[in-house]
């Protein structure tokens, strides 16, 4: 990775300043160990991109490491398909895990912890079911709960029903292991919570090896604990299980100073935009989606078939910032840290995608010439190349007006414009049909300023785009636009499905310079004057596809200047 990605996400927030403290006072022995955890029961979205920025990029910044860390402690919907995507998408996002790990690989251990507890007379099993529980034991926010009628056990008989829950004697649902902490307290969550249960479902990884598993609150502060992840990071809503994860360390002997520190911050939540994975599966499986990489998906797979660069994922992180406060991010910084980005790398090509024919009556039938275009005129050190011009040609349909408003400097009868990297031209004459549509514009070309370059000082306002139409190539382009017509689907309790944008996906066909139909797919390029597109794996050279990762206005850039 680029150095500037070091200072990409060095911004001091609470939590690397944390970190320092912990550096500086020798905790951990001096190391820093952080872990990204998700659960392979999705496949992961932007919002996920910051918690894999701030959990990487402090290792980086502070010599230490990161793992990926699959939490595949809850087998009903893990599955490999999931875990592949996920480590695709952090190496492409720009990360290099220490180690890939898989929490399901400590089942043993866990189960080992979870006896110790039980020796520790700090578990037991319990028998109720969990409607006798929620109604008559667990209490609520104004009134303490009850003692188990199971809570006091002997160790022995503990032990003995654990370990037949574990073979299997006992029925789904029969019997539960619970911590034995607080019913009294004020946070729920220390009321003897549940840490592991009888659940016979095969795991992807262990198949039908364990008929119990155990519940996040349990495996979490272990799995972190295991592999000596120092600085535990996750998002807000684990604030109030904090002191269930503190508890499970004490409880098991591990010191204050060589142990694994829980430290939350706040999610990235984006405006027209939903980011619960629930929401997003249902939208793929009704097919209101093409699929999880569709490109109007929040999923990283999505962006990046979008066009989007990982650098603008990065670049986003970074500004929003690390905080304690939930917040709402406006999308419309998102799409100014992609223009950004591509505005800086992406390639000039020119596509005219609702064409309009031009005919140069003062051009010699069947003549072609190349006439020189820069790649980039923000960076020319990525050269240039030839296109071809003749007596046909397309401009967008949008480039001409017979009745022009005052302050229009495109095209209009009797007016003259320059062709981008060509000449001047002047409309003659507009063709229309019987209907009083322009079909074709008869102009001519002023010979004497090839390049674009006026012969004799006079000024043109207007520069546009155009195709050469004997040589362009036809594609298809695909225009995307927010999957959302409100700024927050979903609130309110209206049903998100309703605030679908029913014009969030059109197709046209766009005609291109040659050049762009040889543009490998997942490449980013800007059509000039249009936006910025990327070559998709749907198209081939013969059948370019294009799709439409954002159009040059930039609103976001607007609004701060107001
Ligand atoms: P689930 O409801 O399935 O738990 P999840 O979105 O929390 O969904 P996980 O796989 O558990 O998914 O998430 C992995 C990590 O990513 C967690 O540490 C979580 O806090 C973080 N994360 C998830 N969503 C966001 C978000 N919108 N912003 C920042 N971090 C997030
Ligand atoms: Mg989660």
């Amino acid at each position: 990775m680029a150095e500037n990605q070091v200072m990409e996400n060095s911004a001091v927030d609470f939590i690397r300043e944390i970190v320092k403290t912990d550096l500086a006072a020798g905790k951990n022995d001096g190391k820093i160990v952080t872990r990204f955890p998700p659960e392979p029961n999705g496949y992961i979205h932007i919002g996920h991109s910051k918690a894999i920025c701030l959990d990487f990029g402090i290792a980086k910044e502070f010599g230490g490491k990161c793992n990926l860390r699959f939490d595949d402690t809850n087998p009903t919907k893990e599955d490999t398909e999931y875990v592949e995507s996920i480590i695709g998408d952090v190496k492409w996002l720009g990360w290099e895990p220490a180690n890939i790990f898989y929490a399901s690989d400590y089942f043993e251990k866990m189960y080992e912890c979870a006896v110790e507890l039980i020796r520790r007379g700090l578990a037991y099993v319990c028998e109720l079911s969990p409607e006798e529980w929620d109604e008559s034991y667990r209490g609520n926010l104004v009134t303490p709960g009850k003692e188990s009628p199971y809570r006091n056990r002997s160790v022995e008989e503990n032990l003995d029903l654990f370990e037949r829950m574990k073979n299997g004697e006992f029925s789904d649902g029969a019997k539960v292991l619970r911590a034995k902490i607080d019913m009294a307290s004020t946070n729920i969550n220390m009321r003897d919570p549940v840490i592991y249960r009888i659940r016979r479902v095969s795991h992807f990884r262990h198949g039908d090896k364990w008929c119990i598993y155990p519940m996040y609150d349990f495996a979490h502060p272990l799995e972190d604990a295991f592999e000596g992840v120092t600085h535990s990071l996750c998002t807000l809503e684990f604030e109030i299980h904090r002191p269930l994860y503190d508890w499970v360390l004490d409880s098991l002997g591990y010191p204050v100073d060589h142990r694994p520190r829980q430290i939350e911050f706040s999610r990235l939540n984006l405006t027209y935009t939903v980011m619960s994975k629930r929401k997003l599966l249902q939208l793929v499986k009704e097919h209101y989606v093409s699929g999880w990489d569709d490109p109007r998906m929040p999923t990283v797979c999505g962006m990046r078939r979008r066009g989007v660069p990982a650098s603008a994922l990065r670049k986003l992180n970074q500004l929003v910032g690390i905080t304690k406060f939930d917040g709402l991010t406006d999308v419309a910084l998102l799409e100014h840290c992609i223009r950004e980005e591509l505005n800086a790398t992406a390639p000039r090509f020119m596509a005219v995608l609702d064409p309009l024919e031009v005919e140069i009556i003062n051009y010699p039938a069947g003549g072609i010439e190349d006439l020189e275009a820069l790649n980039n005129p923000e960076n020319p050190a990525d050269g240039g190349r030839k296109l071809k011009f003749g007596k046909k040609l397309f401009i967008e349909r949008s480039d001409f007006m017979l009745e022009p408003p005052k302050g229009y400097y495109r095209l209009s009868v009797g007016k003259e414009v320059r062709l981008r990297y060509g000449y001047f031209l002047k409309c003659e004459n507009a063709v229309l049909d019987a209907d009083g549509n322009v079909v074709k514009l008869e102009c001519t070309i002023d010979l004497a300023s090839r390049g674009g370059n006026s012969p004799d000082g006079r000024k043109v306002k207007g520069t546009i785009h155009w195709v050469n139409a004997e040589t362009a190539v036809p594609a298809e382009i695909r225009l995307y636009d927010r999957l959302f017509t409100v700024e927050q689907p979903g609130a309110d309790g209206v049903d998100f499905l309703t605030q679908l944008n029913p014009d969030s996906f059109r197709t046209t066909t766009g005609y291109l310079e040659p050049a762009l139909a040889q543009i490998p797919a997942g490449t980013s390029v800007q059509f000039e004057r249009t936006g910025y597109f990327s070559a998709d794996r749907d198209g081939s050279p013969e059948k370019p596809v294009f799709n439409r990762t954002v159009s040059l206005k930039d609103s976001w850039s607007k609004q701060q200047k107001k």
